[in-house]
C-alpha cells in the first residue's frame, strides 16, 4: 500500500494535528493538494478523536463534550477544481487502522446529545465491537455477527462564504423557535472548541466564531450517515471554493439505515483510499444541488429479512399527519419488542438496529393520515433462528451479558 498522504497518530490529540479540523469554513487552509486523477490514502480519527475507549464503562459516552466533534481529515485541495464543478470521488477502499481493530456504538444520555429513541433510552450506554477481518461481533451483544458495510459517515467539500452564511441563518433561526429545548434543535457556531486546521491567530478566531458545526448533513454532503455510501462507491460533490476542499471522517464499520443510536454506528478510526477527478461545470450540466452517488459493486449478501411496519401514530396513541419520523420510530420500537422475546435486553436490541445492515424504507406517504415506514431486519446475522413460528421463540441464554449503563439521571 502506498504511504498515506495524511497520517494520524491515535496517541496524539487531534487538536495537535493541523491536518485535522472539526468545523466547516471557507478559510480553513488546504491540508494538502492533489491533481485530478490522483489516488491517495487519508487516515482518520474516529469521530470523537479517541475520546470513547475500548472498556466496559459508558461514562465516556455520558461525559463527552459534543462541541468537539467531528474530527475530520483534510481539507484536500484538488488543482483546477472551481466553483460550479463536480468533484468525483471514488472510494477505492476503506479499512480500520491496524492498531485499532475495534469500534463502538452507544446511546447518548438525553441530557447530552440524545438520539432517535432517547425518550426510551435516556441514560448513556455503550457496546464495543471487535473487527475481525471483514466481520464484527460484540462482547456486549451476543448472538449476532455480520460483515462490514464500511463507509464514511461524513464526507464533503468546503462551503463558500455565501453558503456558510445561509447555513447559519436558517439553523440559528430554528434554534430561536425553542432556545431552551433539551436536546437542542440545532447546534450554533461555538469557537472555544473549534479546530480550524492550519488556520492560526486572529484569522482563526474570526473564522471559528462563524464556522458551521459538522453535525447535520447539508448541501455539500457532510454528515449524511448513508450506509450504502460504502467502499467501492463513486460520489459526485458540488464544488463551492477553488480547490474544492474535500474532507472525510467519522468512519463506520457498519450501520443500520437512520443511524438511530446516534453514538453512532460502529464508529472506528481508519483510513480511506480514494481517487479524485473533476467534471467542469458539472453542477449546472446535471442540475446538481446535493451530492449524488453510485453504489458499490460489493455489499454484504443478506437477502432474507423480517420486516417491521410502523405508522404515524406515536407511543401515546396520538395521531400524526403523514409523519415519517414517527412511523419509522414505531417500526424500530416494534423490532425492539420482538427481539426481547429471544432473550435480548432492550438496549442490546437497539444496538443491533443501529449497527447491523438494517434497511429502513419509506413505504407510504399519501394514505392520510398515516404514513408507513418499514424496518428490514436481516435474519442471517443471527446465530439462531429469529423467525416467528407456531412453537414460539427459543429464548437464548446470554448469561447476564449486557451493555454498560451510565446512571446519570439526577
Ligand atoms: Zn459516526
Amino acid at each position: 500500500m502506498t504511504e498515506p498522504l495524511i497520517k494520524v497518530d491515535l496517541n496524539q490529540s487531534p487538536y495537535d494535528n493541523e491536518n485535522i479540523h472539526n468545523r466547516w469554513h471557507p478559510d480553513i487552509p488546504m491540508a494538502s493538494w492533489v491533481k485530478p486523477g490522483d489516488d491517495f490514502i487519508l487516515e482518520t480519527y474516529d469521530w470523537t478523536g479517541g475520546y470513547i475507549k475500548n472498556n466496559n464503562s459508558a461514562d465516556d459516552v455520558r461525559d463527552i463534550d459534543l462541541s468537539t466533534v467531528h474530527f475530520l481529515t483534510g481539507p484536500i485541495g484538488v488543482h483546477g477544481a472551481q466553483p460550479g464543478d463536480l468533484l468525483v470521488v471514488d472510494l477505492l477502499d476503506i479499512g480500520a487502522k491496524s492498531d485499532s481493530l475495534w469500534g463502538f456504538n452507544g446511546f447518548f444520555s438525553k441530557k447530552n446529545g440524545g438520539g432517535f429513541l432517547t425518550d426510551h433510552f435516556p441514560e448513556a450506554q455503550k457496546s464495543i465491537w471487535d473487527i475481525k477481518g471483514m466481520f464484527t461481533e460484540s462482547r456486549h451483544v451476543p448472538g449476532v455477527k455480520y460483515a462490514g458495510l464500511i463507509h464514511p459517515g461524513l464526507i464533503g467539500c468546503l462551503p463558500d462564504p455565501k453558503m456558510l452564511a445561509e447555513w447559519n441563518r436558517r439553523e440559528v433561526g430554528l434554534i430561536a423557535t425553542e432556545p431552551d429545548r433539551v436536546p437542542p434543535l440545532a447546534n450554533p457556531p461555538f469557537s472555544p472548541t473549534a479546530h480550524m486546521g492550519k488556520l492560526k491567530g486572529d484569522a482563526k478566531a474570526k473564522a471559528a466564531a462563524e464556522a458551521a458545526r459538522t453535525v447535520p448533513p447539508r448541501e455539500h454532503g457532510g454528515n449524511c450517515d448513508i450506509k450504502d455510501l460504502s467502499r467501492g462507491s463513486k460520489i459526485f460533490f458540488p464544488v463551492y471554493v477553488d480547490g474544492a476542499g474535500l474532507s472525510v471522517g467519522d468512519l463506520h464499520f457498519s450501520q443500520g439505515d437512520g443511524e438511530i443510536t446516534f453514538c453512532g454506528a460502529i464508529e472506528m478510526a481508519g483510513w480511506v483510499h480514494m481517487r479524485v477527478t473533476v467534471i467542469k461545470g458539472g453542477m449546472a450540466t446535471y442540475g446538481i444541488k446535493n451530492p449524488i452517488f453510485k453504489p458499490s459493486p460489493i455489499t454484504p449478501h443478506y437477502n432474507d429479512y423480517i420486516i417491521f411496519e410502523g405508522i404515524s401514530v406515536d407511543e401515546a396513541g396520538k395521531q400524526h399527519y403523514l409523519d415519517v419520523n414517527v412511523a419509522y420510530r414505531q417500526a424500530c420500537l416494534n423490532a425492539i419488542n420482538y427481539l426481547t422475546k429471544f432473550g435480548y435486553s432492550r438496549a442490546q436490541a437497539y444496538s443491533i438496529l443501529g449497527t447491523a445492515p438494517v434497511q429502513g424504507h419509506i413505504s407510504g406517504v399519501v394514505d392520510i393520515p398515516n404514513s408507513c415506514a418499514t424496518l428490514w431486519l436481516p435474519t442471517q446475522i443471527f446465530e439462531f433462528d429469529i423467525n416467528p413460528n407456531a412453537h414460539g421463540p427459543v429464548v437464548q441464554d446470554f448469561h447476564g451479558i449486557d451493555m454498560p449503563l451510565s446512571h446519570d439521571l439526577n
